[in-house]
């Protein structure tokens, strides 16, 4: 049953949903994570592993946040280019943070083998350039790959070819990574939740933290229990709320927009995209989308900047499938839902400790799946005595959104729109 999820492609085709109980005593643990998104259930499965106990509080249902609605898309390296990581922090730093992301992909594809978990996981990933002026960049990056990242994985494609892969003429030139990925993103979300479950953590739905002591050990609390822990994981991303102030202003939440159109057929879909890989374009709003199972078409799209989605999601996307696809015009839509993320002001995730016993990770700017996936990995290192990658990772320089959180900063709303709009010109 997928009750408590909200309605969309992923909840009509979940496999694995368990139903966990809600938190009604007072508990005692090593360490309690909050949140059950990917970066909440990472942590969780990987301190269990490492002999922790640990109990896991999500608000909702497992996957209920952008974990369990994101398009799938399991991009290699960090939100930004390694030619643009190499200009900020060197060439070092840039191969660390890429190798951090090759290590969150294998996290993923490790876990999805070692615990089978059923999320029709496929290999390959385009990336469609837009715009005349970034022509040229996809062959620069993937030599850069090659030479000075050992990623011989990726390659330039030209236009004709780009457009043998993915049929629009939206695209002037493409980069196609071989070892990137896409999953069923709910179902890696239950699979990850069922092997913690396995592992021994102690798993409650429907329990939403209100707040909890800066103490050790710390005392989360919720509305009918609450547990006593030495160390506090905070997983809640653009969930997060006024829980933690401290880093509520590090990150901007943003609702962004998925659709699934009806099942198109085998020969319309693989005429539409060649295989079963993923695809993104190079646009500030970026469209990104691919082809499921049985062969509808999963159409990621627009976004806004305020609490509250768009009352009618499937024609708030469909002008951006058009856009690419008009020849998708008589295609119904079967589901449209939306999400929230959340980025930082320069798009890298913010990792990082508000007390010795009291660990975040959020912001990964729509880079979440890999890096989620290995924040809590590194998360659960840390805790467990090996803080090195960790304090890579948390030494990453996140600024302050001015104001704070949602409808504190018009300014950075209006930015946001300025971007947007330059992509529609
Ligand atoms: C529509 C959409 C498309 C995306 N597409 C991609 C993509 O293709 N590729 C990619 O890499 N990234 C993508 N992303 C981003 C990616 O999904 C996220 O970065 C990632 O899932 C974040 O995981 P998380 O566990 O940190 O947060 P979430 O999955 O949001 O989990 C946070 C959880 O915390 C819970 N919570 C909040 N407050 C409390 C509380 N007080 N008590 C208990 N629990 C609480 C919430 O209910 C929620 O379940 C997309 C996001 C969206 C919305």
């Amino acid at each position: 049953m997928s009750a408590g999820y909200p309605q969309s492609y992923y909840a009509a085709t979940a496999s694995g949903i368990a139903d966990y109980p809600s938190l009604r005593e007072n508990l005692r643990a090593d360490v309690c994570v909050i949140g059950g998104g990917f970066t909440g259930l990472s942590a969780a499965l990987n301190l269990a592993e490492q002999g922790m106990d640990v109990v896991l509080l999500e608000a909702e249902r497992i996957g209920f946040g952008a974990s369990g609605r994101n398009g799938g898309l399991i991009g290699s390296g960090q939100r930004k280019d390694v030619l643009e990581m190499e200009k900020q922090f060197g060439l070092q730093r840039s191969r660390d943070f890429w190798d951090f992301a090759e290590a969150g992909k294998a996290e993923i594809r490790d876990r999805v083998a070692r615990h089978n978990i059923p999320c029709d996981l496929q290999y390959g990933q385009l990336e469609g350039v837009h715009k005349k002026s970034y022509v040229g960049m996809a062959a620069e990056i993937a030599a850069a790959l090659a030479e000075r990242y050992d990623y011989p994985h990726a390659r330039a494609t030209d236009r004709e070819e780009t457009r043998s892969l993915v049929a629009t003429d939206d695209f002037l030139e493409g980069l196609f990574d071989e070892q990137a990925m896409t999953i069923h993103p709910l179902n890696y979300a239950l699979g990850l939740a069922a092997a913690a479950r396995a592992a021994g953590v102690r798993i409650f739905e429907d329990s939403r933290v209100l707040g909890y002591t800066r103490t050790d050990p710390a005392s989360v609390r919720t509305a009918t229990g609450s547990v006593d822990a030495s160390f506090i994981v905070l997983a809640c991303n653009g969930y997060l709320g006024k829980l933690e102030r401290r880093v509520a202003g590090k990150i901007m939440p943003i609702n962004n927009f998925m659709l699934a159109t009806e099942p198109l057929g085998e020969e319309r879909a693989r005429e539409l995209i060649a295989g079963r890989f993923g695809v993104h374009d190079t646009r500030f709003v970026v469209n990104y989308f691919r082809r499921s199972g049985e062969h509808r078409l999963l159409y990621g799209g627009g976004e806004n900047y305020r609490p509250g989605f768009p009352r009618n999601i499937a024609a708030f996307v469909r002008p951006y499938m058009l856009e690419l696809f008009p020849q998708l015009s008589d295609v119904r839509i079967d589901y449209a839902w939306g999400g929230t993320l959340s980025v930082t002001v320069n798009r890298l995730p913010h990792v990082g400790r508000l007390s010795p016993n009291l660990y975040f990770a959020q912001g990964y700017s729509g880079h979440g799946l890999s890096t989620a996936n290995f924040a809590g990995k590194i998360i659960a290192e840390a805790i467990t005595g090996t803080a090195s990658r960790f304090d890579v990772f948390a030494s990453l320089p996140i600024h302050t959104f001015p104001g704070g959180t949602w409808f504190r900063y018009p300014g950075m709303v209006l930015g946001m729109l300025y971007y947007s709009m330059k992509d529609k010109l």
